[in-house]
């Protein structure tokens, strides 16, 4: 017996951060509570019930009438893999359109599945047209093409209008990231014909991270009833997830029991509230807030016509270091904001305004920081140095 490892510490005692950045947010104080709820066994009829609950209300937020909708035991990355993995066979074309840094993510793990992976690509902060997608299913007649919805490296929402039909012309599946758009931005996977769509539990739909809805249309099903060879990955294989979630009721894995609870909650709280007034509340908030930048001369990276709810990039000003900003709002008042990734790295802060977190009061204080505290940061302008001299 050694007590090398022994630590002695105090209860946890983490602080109630306000989390507007690119995820997690802040989750639901009622989810919170279901969080806390003694665990019931994974087979309980009454836990059984609640799979079916939770669901019913994944197809209303994805507005879908798949079959094969559940959350993934994993975050939003997991359920993004369980696509590929239960899709993706040796040297299958995939194309990826490419805008952001999860663009890029999923080339990678298609790549790792081994399939012959393509791209076309899009500057940071735009968006493919129909013409553009159309040209790449033309020269790679890729099996699926799988694009981000909203990317929240960027904060540029990519239009959908036509893009589930010229697959459909050109025999390919649609693979759509939704983690930073379910249950916050207009969203129809049957209507804009997607066959794939994953998301994940902490953005929102005010939960905390951990789980990651998954969906699968008819024509995916037949891809994956007609593979060669077994999906790679046992725990993300769906046919083996399907009796778990399906009528038989068979042991896959044991489910993280509480989270679903977590899950049901934020989702019944959707559901009363209302789809549309969800969408609506999000795009009235981040109105507020684009109104609010513009009014401190603050400018967003992303086009208005493009420009995502959920997710504001916004252009750090010349000569203001913003990683010193972020860390005194997070420091001296709790608050967390994003900075930006890759090519848009230190020139952008994230502005997340997600689920339970997308509240005009959030707006306000974060505007009301940015306008007193801010200039404190910005370098002294020559006029106002000879001032104080
Ligand atoms: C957050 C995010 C993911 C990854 O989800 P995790 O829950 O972090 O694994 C994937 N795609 C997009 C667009 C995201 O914003």
């Amino acid at each position: 017996m050694s007590d090398r490892h022994r630590l002695s510490l105090g209860p946890i005692a983490t602080p109630d951060r306000l989390l507007l950045g690119p995820g997690p947010s802040n989750a639901h104080p009622t989810v919170l509570q279901a969080l806390s709820r003694t665990p019931i066994g994974h087979l309980d009829p009454l836990y059984v019930a609640l799979m079916g609950e939770v669901q019913e209300l994944l197809r209303y937020v994805w507005q879908t009438d798949n079959r094969l909708t559940l959350p993934m035991s994993g975050t939003g990355s997991a359920a993004m893999e369980a696509t590929l993995a239960n899709m993706v066979e040796p040297g299958d074309a995939v194309l990826v359109a490419v805008k952001g840094y999860f663009g890029l993510r999923l080339q990678d793990m298609a790549g790792r599945y081994r399939a012959d992976v393509h791209t076309i690509q899009k500057p940071w902060g735009e968006a493919f047209s129909l013409e553009e997608i159309e040209a790449g299913l033309k020269q790679y007649r890729p099996k699926i093409l799988a694009m981000v919805h909203a990317e929240t490296s960027t904060g540029v929402c990519q239009p959908m209008q036509g893009i589930g039909d010229l697959c459909r012309q050109y025999d390919c599946l649609l693979l759509l990231d939704t983690v930073t758009s379910l249950g916050a931005v207009p969203l129809y996977l049957d209507e804009w014909k997607v066959d794939l769509a994953y998301s994940c539990s902490q953005k929102g739909l005010s939960c905390p991270p951990g789980l990651g809805p998954f969906s699968m249309g008819l024509r995916a099903e037949e891809k994956l009833a007609n593979r060669q060879s077994k999906v790679p990955n046992w725990y993300l294989d769906v046919s083996l997830l399907n009796q778990y979630w399906g009528s038989d009721r068979v042991y896959h894995h044991t489910a993280p029991v509480n989270m679903n609870f977590g899950m049901r909650e934020a989702l019944r709280l959707i559901a009363e509230e209302g789809l549309e007034n969800v969408w609506a509340r999000h795009r009235s908030n981040a109105e507020r807030l684009w109104t609010g930048l513009e009014r401190l001369g603050l400018e967003p990276h992303v086009p208005l016509e493009l420009r995502l709810p959920t997710l504001t990039t916004v252009r750090i000003p010349d000569g203001v270091d913003g990683k010193a900003f972020s860390l005194h709002l997070l420091n001296k008042h709790g608050i967390e904001v994003g900075g930006g990734l890759g090519a848009l790295a230190g020139k952008v802060w994230r502005i997340g305004l997600m689920g339970y977190n997308s509240r005009a009061e959030n707006v306000d204080l974060l505007l009301n920081l940015l306008e007193e505290e801010l200039p404190a940061f910005k370098p002294a302008s020559p006029a106002v140095a000879a001032v104080a001299a």
